[in-house]
């Protein structure tokens, strides 16, 4: 195996100037965590986490003295991290650590200047490597071997960094999504059965961010199954009852869409009762902009069938445009367990690409020229005229639509 490692963001300038101000005061600087291991296999990294044994008042004073943005958030700096911005790059820069106390959902640490220690406490063997600016790997735990066989497996005893942190079992399923090949790790999935019943103890948002990353996955089928057979998923998504409907998911969005974390989270708990979008959203924390969306895709008001004509998927483009109508063709799609009307999904995702709704022409405005006061009436009159205006296949333009407006109003009085 080579020694040393080389990914296009090492040697960047923005990188460059803060490894540059932090070795400036004479440390040891390496990278760490994700970006190291994805280094190893060649991926992007969307984020660089970078170690130092110096204390971030120290870190602070060396990036500030060469002039390099800094932002520090409220108990990071208490807790060893600083942000760095450089050219529009992000950089976390943390103080090396040792847990001092843990309770299963936080941790007291100390800061140390053992990168042996640093990486001790880190959750798995391929989360664990460092490496210097020149390349260089620094290896505790076995990391380098392990993520070459697929083998995604805890720094040390598993029950025991469970009991730490609990929420390491789902990081446990969301890494082995990832990186793992095969059978996972026995030692882990057992100490992951045994602790399952501690997940409703974590927070909603840390729950949130591993099952959204695992679900990211280019497969999470596999990994979800080995959960549910362990008993864990049922302790973090009850809701999951479509496995079957996400399989297919998956297959679909590898021919027509990109993979989406929430229209994924749909088909696995669009089967379960009708709230559970909304019970899902709030469990987990979900943005206001997410729940709303989880709720669409699971309890669509209209959803698109393989034998609508062409006028009617326009209706159903315009009513709940053209991003919902796209992930409910491919959801209501993954439902079916035959590909007999692929040709007709695949040309409704065309229709959504090609079209463009029109905007509704008539306005309050044009209400109260005509002399309809302000009210409730105003609203009913618009919606009708809306209703007939899409019935028409967005044909009629301003003047008939007034025309029919005025019609409306002569048969309501
Ligand atoms: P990604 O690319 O998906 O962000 P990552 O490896 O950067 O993957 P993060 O969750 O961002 O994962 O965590 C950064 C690093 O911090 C991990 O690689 C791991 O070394 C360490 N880490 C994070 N959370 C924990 C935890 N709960 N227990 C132990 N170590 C952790
Ligand atoms: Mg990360």
């Amino acid at each position: 195996m080579e020694r040393t490692v080389h990914a296009p963001w090492m040697t960047a300038p923005s990188t460059r100037a803060v490894v540059d101000a932090l070795t400036a005061g004479g440390a040891d600087v390496r990278f760490v965590g994700g970006c190291v291991r994805d280094a190893l296999l060649g991926r992007e990294s969307s984020d660089i986490d970078i170690g130092t044994p110096d204390e971030p008042e120290r870190v602070l004073a060396l990036l500030e003295g060469s002039g390099i943005e800094t932002r520090t958030v409220p108990r990071g700096v208490a807790h060893g991290t600083v942000t760095a911005l450089a050219e529009g790059n992000r950089y976390e820069i943390t103080t090396l650590r040792r847990d001092v106390q843990t309770d299963g959902r936080h941790a007291e640490v100390a800061f140390t200047d053992d990168w042996r220690e640093d990486a001790a406490r880190r959750d798995f063997t391929i989360n664990a490597m460092s490496l210097t600016a020149d390349g260089t790997v620094h290896d505790y735990f076995g990391g380098r071997a392990d993520l070459k066989a697929g083998h995604v497996r805890f720094v040390g005893d598993p029950a025991t960094r469970i009991a730490e942190d609990h929420l390491r079992i789902l990081r446990f399923f969301r890494f082995h999504a990832w990186y793992g090949k095969g059978e996972p790790d026995a030692a882990a999935l057992e100490a992951c059965k045994a602790a399952a019943h501690t997940i409703p103890s974590l927070s909603g948002e840390r729950v949130q961010a591993e099952m959204m990353k695992l679900l990211a996955a280019d497969d999470p089928v596999p990994a979800l199954n080995v959960m549910q057979d362990a008993g864990v998923l049922d302790q973090v998504l009850p809701e999951a009852q479509g496995m079957a409907h996400l399989a297919r998911l998956v297959a679909i969005e590898r021919k027509v869409a990109q993979p989406d974390p929430i229209r994924r989270l749909a088909a696995l708990i669009a089967a379960a009762e009708s709230l559970a979008g909304k019970t899902v959203a709030d469990r987990w924390r979900l943005s206001a902009e997410e729940g709303a969306r989880l709720t669409a895709l699971t309890t669509p008001e209209f959803a698109p069938a393989p034998d609508l004509d062409g006028r009617a998927q326009r209706c159903l483009i315009y009513r709940l445009g053209p991003e919902c109508f796209r992930d409910l063709v491919v959801l209501e799609w993954a439902k079916e367990t035959n590909d007999e009307n692929e040709v007709a999904w695949r040309s409704m995702l065309e229709t959504a690409d090609a079209w463009e709704a029109p905007t509704f022409p008539v306005s309050g405005e044009d209400m109260l020229a005509r002399g309809i006061p302000e009210g409730p009436e105003v609203g009913d009159l618009l919606r009708a005229v809306e209703d007939w205006w899409i019935e028409q296949d967005f044909e009629p333009d301003h003047a008939a639509m007034l025309e029919r407006l005025d019609a409306l109003v002569g048969t309501r009085r």
